[in-house]
């Protein structure tokens, strides 16, 4: 008989990690049968009454779980690539869901590659941004919504324009001189991109190469000048919370603004994923040349 009643509170933590990924583990590899059970009827010829009854009797999985496997499999008939994770039970079927959507013959083998790299979180957001992609050539929609020129888009919801009292007046007054304010704030943002643009040219020509992973703070303030204190990803909307060096830095040695950008936890996951994605494609390639030559 086992007792815990004396182990210490860093052992029994430890247990209960790795009895949980244990029973997660071996949750989806029995997912994972699930979808050949159903075509063979297994469920009935061993006397249970439903696959329900089936999942529910020998790992206590619920109706909703087991439908969403079933139908994951069915999404993914013709995506073998995807198809095969699913059943090998190899990765969450949660986090086979994220991806689900996006999933296509030509890009199984990328998803696949990032699905085993990634946490589901940056999952979503990989997702988001497939469709975010997709949407963006022939998007017809982008001129019909000139009547809410003064609303944006943001992450789902939308948001005002916020000029206050002082500034709304003076544009006023402007616009009522005959001056046409929309050319006015052009050439302000213009210059606005001209001065960053040149300040980074001149930062970069000064990056000398360091050991230390700081980045000094005038490449840090371009950057909040830039991107402000979101991601640097176009359409995202999340708090920066790292400066990602797409020079490894390890390599290149220099804090280059040219080469750095903030981004949210998801799309620095995702930069680091596609990375290691070029390391591993690069190792790959380089063992079989070896072996063709
Ligand atoms: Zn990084
Ligand atoms: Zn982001």
């Amino acid at each position: 008989m086992e007792n815990f009643m004396h182990t210490s509170d860093e052992k029994l933590f430890l247990l209960c990690k790795q009895y949980g990924e244990l029973a997660l583990r071996y949750r989806n590899k029995f997912a994972g049968l699930l979808p050949e059970v159903y075509r063979r009827r297994l469920y009935k010829k061993k006397g249970f009454g439903s696959i329900f009854e089936f999942a529910a009797k020998l790992a206590g999985m619920s109706e909703e779980y087991v439908r969403r496997v079933l139908n994951l499999e069915k999404r993914f008939k013709e995506i073998p690539v995807l198809r095969e994770i699913l059943v090998s039970g190899e990765v969450s079927v949660s986090k086979m869901a994220k991806i689900a959507s996006i999933a296509t013959p030509e890009n199984q083998e990328f998803l696949a590659s990032q699905i085993k790299l990634l946490p589901r979180s940056a999952l979503e957001t990989l997702a988001r941004d497939e469709r975010h992609y997709k949407n963006v050539p022939g998007n017809t929609n982008l001129s019909q919504n000139s009547q809410n020129a003064n609303r944006g888009v943001n992450g789902g919801g939308v948001e005002e324009l916020k000029l206050n009292s002082e500034v709304t007046q003076k544009l006023l007054k402007l616009q009522q001189k005959g001056i046409d304010i929309n050319e006015l704030i052009l050439e302000f943002l213009k210059k606005r991109e001209i001065e960053i643009a040149q300040e980074k040219e001149k930062l970069a020509n000064e990056a000398k190469t360091t050991d230390s992973r700081y980045i000094p703070v005038q490449v840090r303030n371009i950057l909040t000048k830039e991107y402000g204190t979101k991601c640097s990803v176009e359409w995202c909307h999340h708090e920066a919370t790292e400066i990602h060096h797409s020079q490894r830095f390890s390599f290149s040695r220099r804090h280059n603004p040219k080469y750095l950008a903030p981004f949210c936890e998801e799309h620095h996951a995702i930069a680091h994923s596609i990375d290691q994605q070029y390391v591993i494609y690069r190792a790959q390639r380089m063992r079989s040349e070896e072996i063709s030559e």
